[in-house]
């Protein structure tokens, strides 16, 4: 597939370092290729630790000037960076469907939603504050001001290239902070091509920095170096705790947006035609690979085949294919490993006694890394998709009898980040909100994000909030000043 961009500089294949686009000290590179169809798209710099440290060094150097300059300066920057991306939606929505596959109008969604966190945490720069205390005595006064926490490493997944970037990055400068950025290996064009309008924005050198490479190598620089202060992951579970306790040898603060085992319930008083379309849209979105996608649906007896029945017409109508094409709603896996993993999950749930609605007629012609679109129904919990995160368009349908039973379902797993629920009575939904284990709910929606409210998750999903006027305490020291001898 060829892209035709109106603005060819956005293609960039170098670490961004110092404000210079830089090759790897090695000359290495690694190549990057489109999933719709497994060709090569170009090669990009395969960094190691050395330029890490030279990244880090440099971040740190550039913090002390950043956090110097008044909020209202870094705001109006992030500001230009907001619009730079909205100027330019289009390129990098090609971009973006081109090394990771979703749908060219997904990715439009993806690369406006991105541009919010910009434009978000450019009014948020403004509104950093801090308290003054009533005292212990007379002689005293207590004030608490809030600092940057210096520079901060942010590591990003690929199912959201460019908004896993930029609700990191638009915080941590609102707040002052520098960054080095590694994003994914899969998908580094849309974090290059989002840096480039960064420094068009005029973002000061050094202030953001961002690699990629040789992943172990990048990663135990960012978690072992001192001067990095904090990190920001977003990713798997199983990498997070590693990094989390790499981190704990400099007792850096860390952030972490990690897996997910979302419910989807539908109770008996839900309207079934909004749980079907909310279901849909969580489930199917970007072919099923977002950490909040529901993982497991949970249809109370009496609806139960009411809403089977809608989902599958709903299924039918979706079509797979190269994101490029316009009549395309669900496009392919990010590589063929994922795109078997979840095919082994299916096997293994109709090995011991799932059946599944629906066939593979629809990816027909199609790469090995597309998967059908799959309904599971005859569901137990000793099926893998019960407790693992199935990050593919596979959807496992589950019964339950009443509410008591509903919660305790959802609530049975390690994970904790988003939960959906369909109901119309106020009582049930106040009861199960309360009730569940899970930092975002979607009550009567399938969709959650926003950069106005706070993103993230509770149990081993990770913790840390982005987003919201909570989403700067992340990047954020409280410093105590005691003043005495105050004379009365
Ligand atoms: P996913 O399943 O989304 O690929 P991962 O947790 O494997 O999730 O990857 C998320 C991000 O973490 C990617 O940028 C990946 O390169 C990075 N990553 C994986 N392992 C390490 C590591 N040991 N050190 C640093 N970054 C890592």
């Amino acid at each position: 597939m060829e892209i035709s961009l109106s603005d060819s500089g956005l293609l960039k294949y170098q670490a961004y370092i110092g404000g210079q686009w830089i090759d790897a000290d090695s000359g290495d590179t690694f190549d990057v290729t489109n999933p719709a169809t497994s060709q090569v798209i170009g090669s990009v710099a395969r960094c190691g630790a050395g330029e890490t440290r030279r990244a880090i060094d440099i971040a740190e150097g550039a913090q002390q000037t950043w956090c110097q300059i008044t909020a209202k300066e870094r705001g109006d920057m992030l500001r230009e960076w907001f619009q730079q991306i909205m100027a330019h939606v289009e390129d990098l929505a090609q971009i973006l469907t081109l090394e990771q596959g979703k749908p060219l109008a997904e990715a439009k969604g993806e690369i406006i939603y991105g541009a919010s966190y910009a434009e978000w945490f450019a009014e948020e720069a403004k509104r950093i504050y801090g308290d003054v205390i009533a005292p212990p005595s007379n002689d005293k006064r207590v004030v608490c001001i809030k600092q940057p926490v210096g520079v901060v490493a942010c590591i990003t997944p690929w199912n959201f290239p460019n908004a896993m970037l930029t609700r990191k990055i638009a915080p941590a400068l609102a707040a002052g902070c520098t960054v080095v950025c590694k994003p994914a290996e899969a998908t580094p064009l849309s974090a290059f091509a989002v840096t480039e309008l960064a420094r068009r924005a005029g973002i000061p050198d050094g202030v953001i920095n961002v690699l990629t490479g040789v992943t172990e190598e990048i990663g135990q620089e960012l978690t072992s170096n001192s001067k990095v202060r904090k990190l920001s992951f977003t990713g798997s579970t199983a990498v997070g705790k590693r990094l989390m306790a790499d981190c704990a040898g400099t007792m850096k603060r860390t952030s972490m947006e990690l897996g997910g085992n979302a419910p989807f319930i539908v109770f008996d008083d839900a309207d079934i035609e909004a749980a079907v379309q909310g279901a849909v849209l969580s489930k199917y979105r970007n072919a099923g690979q977002t950490c909040v996608c529901a993982n497991r649906f949970l249809v109370q007896d009496s609806v139960y085949d009411d809403f089977v029945a809608g989902f599958k017409a709903a299924v039918a109508g979706l079509k797979v294919g190269d994101g490029f094409d316009e009549s395309v709603t669900v496009g392919p896996l990010i590589h063929e490993a994922a795109a078997q993993g979840v095919r082994d999950l299916v096997q293994d749930a109709v090995s011991k006694g799932a059946k599944l609605l629906t066939d593979d007629s629809s990816i027909e012609g199609l790469t090995n890394t597309f998967v059908a679109p799959s309904i599971l129904v005859n569901m137990d919990r000793s099926m893998r998709v019960y407790t693992e995160e199935i990050f593919g368009p596979v959807a496992p349908i589950y019964r339950f009898t009443d509410e008591q039973e509903a919660i305790a379902m959802a609530n049975d797993t390690n994970y904790g980040l988003a939960c959906y629920f369909y109901t119309r009575d106020v009582g049930r939904i106040w009861r199960v909100s309360e009730g569940l284990d899970y930092g975002i709910l979607g009550i009567n929606e399938g969709i959650l994000s926003n950069p106005s409210a706070p993103f993230g998750g509770v149990k081993e999903s990770g913790q840390g909030r982005e987003g919201s006027k909570y989403g700067l305490d992340d990047y954020l020291e409280i410093k105590y000043l005691c003043m005495g001898g105050i004379d009365q």
